[in-house]
Order: structure tokens, then sequence, then C-alpha cells
């Protein structure tokens, strides 16, 4: 497995790579990586010859009361999970080459990022899809696979892949859960042993949430209301940011809930920041 730092030097990878006539898949992360993001690694690997996986904290998805500075890193544990799970190249940019000092350009994806996320996160998403547009530019995938439980950011990606008019297979890949439920995330590290099992309280509600549709509940007002219900009793403190019924593809907000609505949340519990998503 090849170690990449420089952009140039990845640049120069990708055209041998397609010179030859390989196909590239690429996952793009943050790093501190789990069992979530290898999946992603080993959807790419049977999509595209060659898989690029991307390690960059990108600091232009972060606001600057965001966790950036104490964002949790393994480098060395990374690289050899990557091997493992079938990687073929690590990227690994500096935040100095991604952003120079006179950097002025980004991309923004306009009405899909005014909601959920980006309105708790108001320069997130424009973070996200400068990033990968750069990802992209640099490593010329053809193919690219996200996580589901990211669940807009994936949406956002997919927008902006169709308007830019980017080459590249677009997947979105189901999110994988601890035993217990909690969606795996690097920023679960920051619990202790007590707050972790208060984390559980996000899939609780969205379990909440399924049962009432199956039995046949529609309104969303009530399923959120047992939802909140849900959340408190796992974890008292907890500050919901917001719980939301969706359609998948435009995000739009839904009243009477159907099947194949996506239910999302964020709550912060005991100071960390975590959402999941559930297809209804
Ligand atoms: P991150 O390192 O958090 O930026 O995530 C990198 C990629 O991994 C994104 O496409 C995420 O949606 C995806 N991802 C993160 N957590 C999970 C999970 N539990 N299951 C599947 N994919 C995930």
């Amino acid at each position: 497995m090849q170690i990449i730092r420089s952009i140039k030097k990845m640049q120069a990878a990708a055209r041998q790579i397609a010179g030859k006539g390989q196909t590239i898949g690429l996952v793009p992360t943050m790093g501190f990586l789990h069992e979530g993001h290898l999946s992603l690694i080993r959807r790419a690997k049977k999509e595209a010859d060659v898989v690029i996986v991307t390690i960059f904290v990108n600091p232009a998805q972060f606001a600057p009361t965001e966790d950036l500075a104490k964002y949790p890193r393994d480098e060395k544990g990374d690289i050899r999970k990557i091997e493992g799970a079938g990687g073929d190249i690590v990227f690994i940019p500096k935040a100095i080459d991604v952003y120079p000092e006179d950097f002025q350009t980004y991309v923004a994806v306009e009405k899909l990022t005014q909601t959920l996320e980006g309105a708790s996160r108001p320069t997130h998403f424009r973070g996200v899809t400068t990033v990968v547009a750069k990802l992209f530019n640099i490593t010329r995938p053809d193919v690219a696979v996200f996580g589901m439980k990211d669940y807009q950011q994936a949406v956002v990606l997919g927008q902006m892949t169709r308007d830019l008019g980017y080459p590249v297979k677009y997947i979105i890949a189901p999110t994988v859960r601890e035993k217990d439920g909690l969606a795996m995330s690097s920023r679960n590290k920051y619990f202790t042993a007590a707050q972790r099992i208060e984390a559980r309280c996000l899939y609780y509600a969205l379990l909440t949430a399924k049962e009432m549709v199956e039995s046949g509940v529609v309104a969303a007002g009530k399923i959120e209301r047992e939802m909140r219900s849900a959340v408190k009793a796992s974890s008292p403190s907890a500050q919901i940011d917001y719980i939301a019924f969706t359609d998948f593809a435009t995000l739009r907000t839904i009243k009477r809930v159907a099947k194949g609505t996506i239910c999302s949340l964020a709550v912060r519990v005991h100071g960390v920041r975590l959402i999941d998503n559930m297809k209804l």
C-alpha cells in the first residue's frame, strides 16, 4: 500500500492508474477509522480496481466553536486498518497545501444545505463540498463511496457531483452500528463509559419512530413527541438539536410519514453532538 502526502504526487499517481486502464474508487475520511469507514473501503474495492482512502481533518467544515483541535487522530492505526480493508493508496494531504494562504474559491450547494445540519452549522457544508470537489479533482475517481450515517452530507455531495458534472459513480453505503445500536462515529471516543451508555438515546428514539410507523402512525408531530420522550428516558441531560422527517432526495419536510421517509436527529449528549438517521 502506498502512502502519499503531496497533492502533485497524488495527481501523478491517479494519472498513472488511469493510464493503465484501471478504475479508481475514492473514500474520503477524516481519519480515526472504525468499522463504518472500513465498510466503505470494502465497498469501493468491489467497485473499482484501485482504492484511494483520504485522511484529512478538514478545517473548512468546522466552525470556530467546534472540535477541530481535539478531533481524534491515529494515523498509524488508520494506515494499518486501511491496508487490512483492501485500500491501495492512503492520501494524507496537509491543510496548508489544501488551503494555501491565498485560498478563496469555495463550492457551495445552495438549497439542500439550508436545513437540518446546515441550519445548525451554517458554514459546514461549504467546507465539505469544497474539500470533496478538490479531492475529486486531485484523484479523478470513477467511483466514490459515502456513508448514510451523514445522510444530508451524502445527498448534498450527490447534488454537487451532478451539478458540476463529475463523471463519478456515486454510492451511499449503509450505517454501521455498535452492538447496542449506536452509530459508529469517531466522536464516540469522547465519552466516558457511563456517558457512552446514554449515547444510545438516538438509536432508541429512531426505533421508537420505526415501531410507531409500522403500527400505522403517520403524524410526524406525534412521532416526534414520542422520540423526544425516548431520548430523555435514556439520557435525561441530552439536548435535542432537531428531529426531522424528510424526503430522501429533496430533504423536504414531511408531515405525514410514509414508507421510505427519512427520520434524522441531532442530539448533544454530555457535550458531544451526535447525528443519526433511519429510513422509516
Ligand atoms: P468522517 O471520517 O466522519 O468524515 O466520515 C467519512 C465517511 O465515512 C463519510 O462518508 C461518513 O458518512 C462515513 N461514515 C461515518 N460513520 C459511518 C458509519 N457508522 N457507517 C457507515 N459510514 C460511516
